[in-house]
């Protein structure tokens, strides 16, 4: 076990450093890495062109036959879409207390879900930036977002898990999936025919912020166990309160997981597959009513019009959150881009699944009220001596207390108002196996540590 982690933490060093000096001397860093993906299977399987070229065809016969659908219902959207989003957080825990430990963790958790489903419903204040000549595309997908109430064992979840990285853990690096694997130090995925998986780590590659599979994509890489999306922790939720800690510039409205969660429901970066730079324009995402586009944009040119490969009216969509322009530019997606997104929601659609399965999104009755508002972390768990038990939500929370196998109550913490970190020293205990009892004025919430 220590070898395949010292093994894993060498292999990111490794991947790290020969990513950093590929990446000297380019000005415009790629924020996502799905267009590298898709261009490095490309270049080096032989067999790879044929089997993309056969899965956008799927995608597109897909898309025309909900179009047929839909054709004759007054709005072309499916009843409203209620998508069960489960973070996996793997991070160290200085990156944890950066964010505000479990609270505020689970703030932004909130704050992204919000950013989701304000942005997929054309529910953003700023879309009044959109370009005239655009306004009649405006997309809205009557798609929701929200956090799963039962995990795939049945048992109770707020929908958010947390694991504590190794001190010194420098993240994970471009066109890597560990992160979703629990053997390696990761968190493996939920059942994704029912949950669509998003892990929260820290990246770290020079402009990098995340990247996201579909499922059949993700078949089509012959990696099908690593469907759905990553995102850097510091482009997780929205800079606003109630969320604390830092955000990459420019990234800090939850725009982020908008793009990828697009990638995620099939939808291409809206200049094609050309790298950022290459100034082609023979390549098109494959939706009809966003224009062609040579690049990717980075500069925010509102309210100027830009030149498109073919000077369609309106210039270029660099508003779009298929653009590469930032959170404060990107404004819309396309009804176009919302049918090829629905398309993978309707029945015989690759995503069909996350709408089939509401009881994820119910407690099961089981479940104690405090369990239903407060998530409890004991980090690390098990532990050679000091423990951080986190909170999610702190109010009317009266005493914290390390109890032994004998019943008898050994350390105890009073509360002290609403804060939500507490830390144990348990090192002068014997090795074995202590209850934690948390108790609040609604209930009582314990956890199991092992002191080893
Ligand atoms: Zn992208």
């Amino acid at each position: 076990m220590l070898t395949t982690q010292l093994d894993f933490l060498m292999k990111k060093v490794l991947v790290a450093a020969a990513f950093a000096v590929a990446a000297i001397g380019n000005v415009n860093a790629q924020k996502c890495a799905h267009t590298d993906i898709l261009n490095s299977k490309l270049a080096n399987d032989p067999t790879f062109p044929a089997k993309y070229e056969q899965f956008q065809n799927d995608v597109n016969s897909r898309v025309t036959a909900y179009e047929k659908l839909t054709a004759n219902t007054a709005q072309k959207t499916t009843a409203t879409a209620t998508i069960p989003v489960v973070f996996h957080v793997v991070l160290t825990q200085a990156e944890i207390t950066s964010l505000g430990g479990t609270e505020g963790i689970y703030k932004r958790a909130i704050l992204q879900l919000d950013a989701l489903t304000r942005d997929f419903n054309g529910l953003n204040a700023d879309s009044t930036k959109m370009h005239a000549a655009f306004k009649s595309k405006f997309g809205k997908a009557n798609m929701y977002f929200t956090l799963p109430h039962r995990k795939p064992d049945g048992t109770g979840t707020l929908g958010v898990e947390i694991k504590v990285a190794p001190a010194g853990f420098a993240g994970y690096g471009k066109q890597t999936d560990s992160m979703k694997e629990s053997v390696i130090g990761g968190l493996d995925p939920w059942d994704p025919e029912k949950y669509l998986n998003v892990w929260v780590v820290n990246v770290n590659y020079p402009g990098l912020m995340g990247w996201g599979y579909s499922p059949d994509y993700a078949s089509l890489l012959g990696i099908p166990q690593f469907q759905g999306i990553v995102i850097d922790y510091q482009v997780f939720g929205q800079k606003k309160a109630p969320s604390v800690g830092g955000y990459i510039p420019g990234a800090d409205s939850g725009r982020t997981l908008v793009h990828e969660m697009g990638h995620f429901f099939n939808l291409w970066h809206i200049w094609g597959n050309t790298e950022v730079g290459s100034g082609v324009c023979t390549d098109d995402d494959g939706v009809s009513d966003t224009p062609q586009q040579e690049d990717g944009n980075y500069q925010c040119v509102f309210p100027n019009v830009r030149t498109n490969c073919h000077s369609q009216s309106g210039g270029e969509m660099y508003m779009n959150y298929m653009d590469y322009t930032g959170d404060h530019c990107t404004v819309m997606f396309t009804k176009g881009q919302v049918t090829r997104m629905l398309a993978q929601i309707t029945p015989g659609g690759p995503s069909d699944g996350l709408t089939k399965y509401p009881e994820v999104l119910q407690w099961p009755t089981a479940v104690a009220d405090i369990e239903r508002t407060t998530a409890v972390d004991v980090f690390p768990n098990p532990t050679n001596g000091m423990i951080n038990v986190s909170f999610s939500n702190a109010n009317g929370l009266q005493a914290i207390t390390i109890i032994n196998i004998m019943g008898q109550s050994i350390k105890q913490i009073n509360a002290s108002g609403n804060q939500s970190d507490y830390n144990f020293d348990l090192s002068d205990l014997a090795k074995g196996v202590y209850t934690l009892h948390c108790r609040f004025e609604e209930g009582t919430v314990t956890r199991k540590i092992v002191l080893q």
